[in-house]
Order: C-alpha cells, then sequence, then structure tokens
C-alpha cells in the first residue's frame, strides 16, 4: 500500500533568507494576480481562456521583459505551480464548486510550492534542507521524515515559516489490532458522544477567546491603517488566531487518534458542513427560517471543525487497516432503540432522551450515537459504502443534522 505522508516542520532561516522568501512569494502572488487579470482581459475581448502551457508561456516573456524582470529572481516553478492553482481555480469554478477566483492579497495564504524533488536535499542529520535559490535553511526537527520526497511547500503564518514535506512510501497493507465498532454523535453541546457512553466536552477554543479577539480587533481599528502601531495590532488579531487553531487541531487530532487506536470500525454522521454552513441565511428568494438562530449553530460546527476531525478519522483508519463508515443521520436522535419508535418528543431537553411510547430512558447523545452505531452495523451488512475516503458528490442533496431547536438557542 502506498502511503503519502506530509511532514510539517518550523523553519529556522536566516534575515537573508527570510527576506528572500517574502520576495518569493510576493513574486509567486504578481504572477498569479497578473496571469488573473490577463485571463479576464482575454474573456473581456471575447477570446478563449489560456491553457496552463500558454500560461507558462506568458511568464517566461514576463521573466524577461524589462518591466517585470526582477521576476527572474525567484525561482521558476513555484511561479509555474501558481499558474496550476489559478487552472485548478478555474476548473472549480466552472465545475461549480467554488466561487470565481480572486486576486490574492499580501498575507493572504502566502506560500511557495517546490514540485521537483530532484532540485531540493534533505540533510537530516543536520536538521537542514536545500532549497533552489535559497541555499541551505535550518528547520526545527521534532522527527524523522520517511519515505521518497515529492514535493516541499513553504508557508508564512502567524510570523512564522513553515516547510511542508510531501514523501511517499510503501507499506505493507496493514490489519487493525482491534475488532470493536463505535458509533460518534457530533453534537454542539457535547463535542461528541460515543455509542460506548464517553462524552467529550468541546473546546470550543474560539469561543473562549472571542471577547480577547475582539477586544484586539478594537484597538486594531482605532489606528490609522498601515501605520506602525495598526501592523503591531495585527500581529496582535493574527496570533491570536493561530493560537486558536492550534488549540483546535491539537484538540481533534487527540479524539481522532484515541479512537481509531481503538476502533477498527468508526460510525459517524454523513454530515455536510459546508452545506449545512450555506443553508442557513438561503437565497434572495427564498430566505431561510430562523436565520440567527442555525447561523449561531452553524458557527458552532465549523468552529469545532467537523469536516477536519472526519479528514483526520479517514486517514488514520486508512493507515491503521481499519475503516470509517458514515451513515444517513436522518432521524438518529429522535429513535428509541428499545421499541423503535420515531418521535421529535423523545428527546425532551438538549441531553435527555425519553420515549414517548415505551418509556425507554437514556443520555440523548448517547443514545443517538447507539442508533448511529446501528445503522453503522445495517449498512456494512448489506455491504453498502464503507469506503475510507471522502465521498462530498457535488450537487447531492444534503443530509441534515437535526438538533432540537433548543441546542440552537443554546449557542
Ligand atoms: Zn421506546
Amino acid at each position: 500500500m502506498k502511503r503519502l505522508q506530509a511532514f510539517k516542520f518550523e523553519l529556522r532561516p536566516t534575515g537573508e533568507q527570510q527576506r528572500q522568501m517574502r520576495r518569493f512569494a510576493g513574486s509567486c502572488r504578481f504572477v498569479f494576480n497578473k496571469a488573473l487579470a490577463l485571463q479576464k482581459e482575454r474573456y473581456e475581448q471575447g477570446e478563449k481562456k489560456l491553457g496552463y502551457a500558454g500560461l507558462c508561456k506568458e511568464l517566461t516573456a514576463w521573466r524577461n521583459g524589462p518591466d517585470t524582470a526582477w521576476l527572474s529572481d525567484a525561482p521558476v516553478h513555484p511561479l509555474q505551480q501558481t499558474l496550476k492553482d489559478l487552472e485548478r481555480a478555474y476548473a472549480n469554478f466552472f465545475a461549480k464548486c467554488a466561487a470565481f477566483p480572486r486576486f490574492k492579497k499580501k498575507g493572504m495564504s502566502d506560500n511557495i510550492r517546490y514540485p521537483d524533488p530532484k532540485q531540493i536535499k534533505i540533510d537530516q542529520d543536520n536538521s537542514r534542507l536545500f532549497l533552489p535559490k535559497l541555499g541551505w535553511v535550518r528547520y526545527h526537527k521534532s522527527r524523522d521524515v520517511e519515505g521518497v520526497l515529492r514535493n516541499v511547500t513553504v508557508s508564512f503564518s502567524g510570523g512564522k515559516w513553515f516547510i511542508s514535506i510531501q514523501t511517499e512510501r510503501e507499506v505493507e497493507q496493514p490489519t487493525h489490532p482491534a475488532t470493536s465498532i463505535v458509533g460518534v454523535d457530533m453534537g454542539v453541546a457535547n463535542f461528541a458522544a460515543l455509542s460506548t457512553g464517553e462524552i467529550t466536552a468541546p473546546v470550543d477554543a474560539f469561543k473562549r477567546h472571542t471577547q480577547r479577539l475582539a477586544r484586539y480587533q478594537r484597538a486594531m481599528s482605532r489606528k490609522q491603517k498601515f501605520s506602525r502601531n495598526w501592523t503591531k495590532a495585527k500581529a496582535h488579531v493574527q496570533k491570536l488566531h493561530t493560537r486558536i487553531g492550534n488549540i483546535r487541531r491539537d484538540h481533534l487530532h487527540k479524539l481522532s487518534t484515541m479512537l481509531s487506536k481503538n476502533h477498527a470500525a468508526i460510525v459517524i454522521e454523513d454530515l455536510q458542513v459546508r452545506n449545512m454552513a450555506r443553508s442557513a441565511s438561503g437565497t434572495v428568494e427564498q430566505p431561510g427560517r430562523n436565520v440567527r438562530a442555525k447561523a449561531g449553530l452553524n458557527r458552532s460546527i465549523l468552529d469545532q471543525g467537523w469536516f477536519e476531525f472526519r479528514r483526520q478519522l479517514e486517514y488514520k483508519q486508512a493507515w491503521r487497516g481499519g475503516i470509517v463508515v458514515a451513515v444517513n443521520p436522518h432521524n438518529t436522535s429522535r429513535t428509541c432503540p428499545a421499541c423503535g419508535h420515531v418521535a421529535k418528543e423523545n428527546r425532551t431537553t438538549q441531553s435527555r432522551f425519553e420515549c414517548v411510547a415505551c418509556g425507554y430512558t437514556a443520555h440523548a447523545d448517547v443514545n443517538a450515537a447507539c442508533n448511529i452505531l446501528a445503522a453503522g452495523h445495517a449498512v456494512m451488512a448489506c455491504g453498502g459504502d464503507v469506503s475510507p475516503y471522502l465521498h462530498l458528490g457535488v450537487g447531492k442533496a444534503a443530509p441534515m443534522k437535526q438538533e432540537p431547536a433548543e441546542a440552537t438557542h443554546a449557542v
């Protein structure tokens, strides 16, 4: 089995290397924006869109032209990669997966991707790697890089430079050490409830830090834009954002690792977070109902990173030889496991489940997790879709999570 893995480290560049990387990232942004402007211009004049090869020809002309000759100071492959990114942005737009490509601003996903492994060397013993036009750059080595190098990406985030090293290696097809199967209900009041009865409290790093973030943002808005004090205030805001992101990722990784280590099969609900986030406000013709409450619920969902959580579960299970089963979320929180009665009234409060037909009681989220587990058993018995890969079909009707209204008020 082929395993693709990314190893990410913080770089320790010299001052000169930092300046170089800023310039390279700036050149990549410039090329992206210039190519996008060119495509727009061609469209307005009724000409055909240039393909990747055509754009590369333009790039060569820019690198040799008198006005933009400074572009030739940057390594050529990363510049070409930004043209590939633009191509992908257009393709996603035509496939109706994304909005029309936008111009890049400084500080917005600043990165440099080196696609050619022949130009890169890693010297792990001395914690450094060689990059074209930068020379040897040191990095904080926190672990060994395994596998054959495929490509590397240098990125800037929260005032620091990082390197992400993609490798590929052949590993034996693993067999999962456990034989158990677990159902997971992901909610707002509790991040996750397991069919085994365990409940994980939400981290909501974002919510906890919201007040401070708001204060920092107010402070920033009072400063004169682009002044020295404004730049400092902006750095504060960005640092807090980075911290929130780190806490959240750490939490998700701990939980997904724990689940993946202990269970051969993990059953989750097939939620489509993107669609949920979009659905609240509705469209101009059909404004959404209960917009404020739903927006609160959705923000909380995004805050807790369900999509990221599922992604982690899927790759971790694939590596360990386990599987992730996604089941239809319909009625999972309203069904009585004892008698099978389905009713909205079964869920009396956010945390309490009481069947109106037979009187069976349970913790509402744990009960939902048990129903999800049962649905998972059913899917596997029928030989349904148990692929460990993402299947976010475009245009597919989005299953909606049925949380009681109370949960939305609590947010
Ligand atoms: Zn019942």
